[in-house]
């Protein structure tokens, strides 16, 4: 992308926080509106655990959007971290992207949800996501449960897909439209403001999480414990590797067994799976090690949460 002049009159810019309950489509979202993947996305609740900031620069704003974890009742320290983090991001922004999930029906969650942002003093657009699984004749009423549900705001609402892409183009034009005028916060060419390492860690815990299901995931930390570089032997082949070390860490000893897997079968497949996802990132080939080790109770634990990275009060 061409170097953009922020100083030119009108240019607009802002942070926008994505609230919602788990499993709505947050971080789907995000991918979709940078074009790349970014934020790990699955279909088991409670995937978005740090707050990731994604950057979407145009000739005429920047909106950075902040994927928070789904706002759940929390059942544990770490449960508690990931709803502190949520709110917090709601204090700090410019706006805010509330996401339901339009599938069903509005519920209590969704009743909670709101509540908690009825009050804010600034911007909230409404996004009905999944809009790809309704039928055509349930269009009219499910939109009309969801109006109900924000009656006494004056929150705009837009139905979409954010895996098909549906009505994407729109809620960024209004989101657009809702930015306080304002400098460009970061480079053109930046997306995202995690560095790379943390992404990579991000997208081993994805595939764990999609290949073991309800067996490991809420105990699974990853830590990225070397990158280097591995020049090719031979000097007429320039193609170098970029050799990665990994340690997953579980909580207890069966969940280990899990995720190596019958003759080491799963921990392979995890391995394979997230080395594509690092080589696009990284746009080279990729050597991933991975092990796997049991810290018990590390979710628990204060010291074990800071090292992981999430972030206390
Ligand atoms: P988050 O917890 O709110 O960040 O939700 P994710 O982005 O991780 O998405 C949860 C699941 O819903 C994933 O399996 C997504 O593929 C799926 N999903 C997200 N958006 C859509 C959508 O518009 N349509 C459909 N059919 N599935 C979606
Ligand atoms: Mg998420």
């Amino acid at each position: 992308m061409s170097e953009i002049d922020s100083n030119q009159e009108g240019f607009k810019s802002g942070f926008i926080a994505l609230i919602g309950r788990p499993n709505v489509g947050k971080s789907t979202f995000i991918n979709k509106f940078v074009g790349e993947k970014i934020a790990i996305t699955s279909p088991i609740a409670q995937t978005t655990r740090n707050r990731l900031k994604v950057i979407l620069t145009n000739e005429k704003s920047q909106i950075i959007f902040v994927d928070t974890p789904g706002i759940h009742k929390p059942h544990h320290l770490l449960g508690e971290r990931l709803v502190h983090s949520a709110k917090r991001s709601i204090g700090e922004v410019d706006g805010v992207l509330v996401v339901f999930e339009a599938s069903h029906s509005p519920g209590r969650g969704d009743a909670f949800i709101l509540n908690l942002i009825r009050n804010l003093k600034i911007p909230v657009i409404v996004v009905l996501n999944k809009w790809d699984l309704l039928e055509l004749s349930q269009f009219k009423e499910r939109k009309k449960e969801y109006s109900d549900l924000f009656e006494g705001t004056n929150w705009p609402v837009f139905c979409c897909s954010a895996l098909t892409g549906h009505g994407c183009n729109e809620l960024i034009s209004a989101i657009e439209e809702q930015l306080p005028l304002g400098p460009q916060l970061y480079p053109s060419n930046m997306t995202c403001d995690h560095p790379e390492k943390f992404l990579m860690a991000e997208f081993i815990r994805e595939q764990v999480l999609i290949n073991t299901r309800e067996e490991v995931p809420h105990s699974v930390a990853v830590s990225i414990d070397k990158v280097e570089d591995i020049p090719s032997k031979k000097t007429s082949n320039r193609n170098s590797r970029t050799g990665i070390l990994a340690t997953i860490c579980v909580e207890k000893k069966s969940q280990k067994g899990i995720l190596i897997g019958k003759g080491g079968a799963m921990l392979k497949k995890i391995g394979q799976e997230s080395r594509l996802q690092i080589q696009t990132l990284i746009n080279g080939n990729v050597y991933l090690e991975l092990f796997v080790k049991v810290v018990p109770d590390w979710r628990s634990k204060s010291s074990r949460l800071n090292e992981f990275g999430y972030e206390g009060s």
